[in-house]
């Protein structure tokens, strides 16, 4: 089992929630990690908030070219060659659109991020890892039901659990796994969701909370957990997903 302490990492999205709560607690044991985001001030305070052992990459995920710049900086930061432990494609576009106000520029920015992105990050990334290391990515509970708003962005992460399932065919003859977490609600500054206001983010609380059999959200450090769970310690699993969701897509909800 590689270990996490002096281990390589690469986060992309990781300046706040999910991938943010990442980055903390794979520093906090010892790794050396690259994060990447688009946003030039946030990037700047996650290095601030966590020190030398982070180097950050300012990069948008939907250009052609984000693939080859985020394997540049892996191979300046860490050195020629597979290096990495684990990396984490945890960057994600989600906008509440019924189907008939969907928009042609919305529905391409989503698949632009999530599934092109995604691809062709972990496409130029994969020669770079470790045999022993892995691929996480972060796809969500909405790719397995119909919720109302979330057409385009269900079926964006549902390419993204199929593509889970054939780079881990493909690299498991170099020992590479592939994996991803599934979150339900999730409290983070967005909860996955551009453009929310304060007031929008409370009353996806109230109903995550309502819906969930847990009765509450869950926290952005217990999708982290998972994500580390999955890319240390689960050495024989590849091609699957956790989902973290509270019980939302199996269990009945009863109030007593
Ligand atoms: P967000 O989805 O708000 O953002 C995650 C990260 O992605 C940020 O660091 C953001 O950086 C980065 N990012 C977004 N677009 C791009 C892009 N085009 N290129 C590069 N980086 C980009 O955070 P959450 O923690 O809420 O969600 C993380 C993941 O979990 C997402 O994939 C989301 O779809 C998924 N998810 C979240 C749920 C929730 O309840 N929170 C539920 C289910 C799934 P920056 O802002 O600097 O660009």
């Amino acid at each position: 089992m590689p270990a996490i302490s002096d281990s390589k990492a690469i986060i992309v999205g990781g300046t706040h929630g999910i991938g943010l709560a990442t980055a903390e607690l794979l520093v906090h044991e010892g790794a050396t990690l690259i994060v990447t985001g688009r946003n030039h001030k946030k990037l700047r305070s996650v290095q601030a908030q966590l020190g030398d052992r982070v180097t950050v990459e300012e990069c948008d995920i939907t250009l052609t070219e984000a693939g080859s710049v985020i394997a540049a900086q892996v191979q300046k930061t860490f050195g020629s060659g597979p290096q990495l432990d684990l990396v984490f494609i945890n960057a994600g576009y989600a906008r509440l659109e019924s189907v008939a106000t969907v928009s042609e520029a919305s529905f391409r920015r989503t698949f632009d991020t999530n599934v092109f992105g995604a691809f062709f990050v972990a496409q130029a990334l994969s020669s770079l890892i470790k045999p022993e290391g892995s691929i996480v990515f972060t796809t969500s509970i909405a790719n397995r039901r119909g919720i109302p708003g979330m057409s385009v962005y269900s079926a964006s992460k549902a390419a993204v659990h199929s593509f889970v399932q054939s780079l881990a065919a493909e690299l498991a003859a170099r020992r590479v796994r592939v994996n991803s977490v599934s979150p339900g609600y999730i409290k983070t500054p967005t909860m996955g969701i551009e453009g929310t206001s304060g007031e929008d983010l409370d009353s996806f609380e109230k109903q995550g909370a309502q819906i969930t059999p847990l009765g509450r959200v869950g926290t952005a450090e217990e999708v982290a957990k998972a994500v580390v769970f999955l890319g240390y310690e689960a050495t024989f699993t590849t091609g699957s997903e956790i989902v973290i969701d509270g019980g939302l897509l199996s269990l009945e909800k009863v109030n007593h």
